[in-house]
């Protein structure tokens, strides 16, 4: 059987980046992934600047007694008087540096005389509180390149260059399918055998998470026709299937030859990992499929190890990996399993550092005890006592 880190390489190997399109809205341009490098159309900041309000003068002028002052220069204007040896102008931040002047000196290191003169109280260092003109980038300069992932500041940053609009790689269609005879939408009472669809809203919410489109496509009972129906539309539309259910070896478990039978060819169908040992994979051309079991808990950690990293790579990123770290235990941990086993647990913020709390846990179908879980703890197989504080191997589940 496959262990996990084999599992994701096969995933990976088999995934690739998606086309792309062009945005012309700010507003859709988070969490996107640059499909081009752009340059600078200016000189930032595009003149020389003061970054005080105080007095522009030159240095080694501040010896020199009361300075006259000679103009007022506010944000937004030209200077139109040149400071002169011995002279200084009151300018304000942001404002242009008036020429002769190449210092600033904040205010409250002066005495000023009723607006006509100044005295300046401190030593001033050639250059202090001035920005040049393209020290911070230059005309032609490359400011972003293909790969980068929008946040705030690189949005503000095209912004800044000019650029309203932007080559981004498409975003992963996912369809979302259940599959269950037992299966119920959440709006009805469960009759006997019944249970609810939880993992269709759970997938379509971690979708979401994971900055893709999905599309629920209902609940399918466990029959040959039907399943193949849905499926077939669905590899006319999207680019990622998601099944939940339906894939272990139960005598109504039709999703591997289904799945077979439209030409899907699988790489895999079971790996080492608790919870969730049966976990099909397939492709059809460039589209994924993916079978995840059908317990909640299952489901979800399947979503988070394989189609995650899959779903960032189709976005555009380099790095598709999930987040893997080490952070010290905050409780005891006791764990027995034959397989790598995932816990749910909480990460601790504290000012004293971060720690990772794990959650008590009854098994593949415990929802609630997942409640608020932002991260999975990786254990090997074995029985383990960890003490607190012990580092241990944790997954983060609210990374981008
Ligand atoms: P399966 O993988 O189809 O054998 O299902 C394993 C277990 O998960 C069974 O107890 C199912 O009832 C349950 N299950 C399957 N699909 C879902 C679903 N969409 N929501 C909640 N539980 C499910
Ligand atoms: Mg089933």
């Amino acid at each position: 059987m496959l262990e996990v880190e084999a599992a994701l390489d096969i995933v990976l190997e088999h995934t690739t980046a998606l086309s792309t399109e062009t945005i012309s809205d700010y507003s859709a341009l988070l969490g996107r992934i640059m499909a081009e490098s752009i340059s600078s159309d200016i000189d930032s900041p595009p003149f020389t600047k003061s970054m005080m309000d105080g007095f522009a003068l030159r240095a080694g002028d501040e010896r020199h007694g009361p300075l006259p002052i000679v103009e007022v220069i506010a944000a937004g204007q030209m200077p139109r008087v040149v400071v002169e040896s011995g002279q200084a102008s009151r300018i304000m931040t942001g404002a242009p540096l008036p020429p002769g002047a190449d210092s600033v000196v904040m205010h409250e290191r002066c005495t000023v005389d009723e607006e006509r003169t100044v005295t300046v109280n401190e030593a001033i260092k050639l250059g202090q509180n001035v920005v040049q003109r393209g020290q911070e980038m230059q005309q032609g300069e490359v400011v972003l390149t293909t790969g980068t992932s929008l946040g705030p500041q690189e949005i503000g940053l095209l912004a800044a260059v000019g650029r309203t609009s932007l080559s981004v790689y498409r975003q992963p269609q996912v369809a979302i399918i259940s599959t269950g005879d037992e299966l119920l939408e959440p709006n009805r009472f469960p009759g006997p055998g019944q249970i609810r669809n939880s993992n269709g809203p759970m997938l379509v919410a971690q979708t979401l998470r994971a900055r893709a489109l999905p599309h629920y496509r209902g609940i399918v009972p466990d029959q040959r026709e039907y399943l193949q129906t849905i499926v077939a539309d669905s590899l006319e539309k999207y680019d990622v299937i998601l099944l939940s259910g339906g894939v272990s070896a139960g005598a109504y478990d039709f999703v591997p030859e289904v799945l077979t039978s439209l030409g899907i060819e699988t790489h895999f169908h079971k790996i080492k990992l608790k919870p969730g040992k049966p976990l099909l994979f397939g492709t059809k051309g460039r589209q994924l499929i993916f079978g995840l079991p059908g317990n909640p808990l299952s489901s979800f950690v399947g979503f988070e190890l394989f189609v995650r990293p899959a779903l960032r790579r189709m976005r555009g990123l380099a790095n598709a990996n999930p987040y893997f770290t080490s952070l010290p235990l905050q409780s005891e941990l006791v764990c027995r399993g034959d397989r790598r086993t995932f816990i749910p647990a909480k990460i601790e913020w504290e000012m004293s550092g971060v720690s990772v709390r794990p959650f008590r846990w009854f098994g593949s179908a415990d929802l609630r005890a997942m409640g608020r879980a932002d991260a999975l703890l990786s254990v090997e197989p074995g029985s383990h006592t960890f003490a607190a504080g012990t580092p241990v191997t944790t997954v983060l589940l609210t990374q981008d």
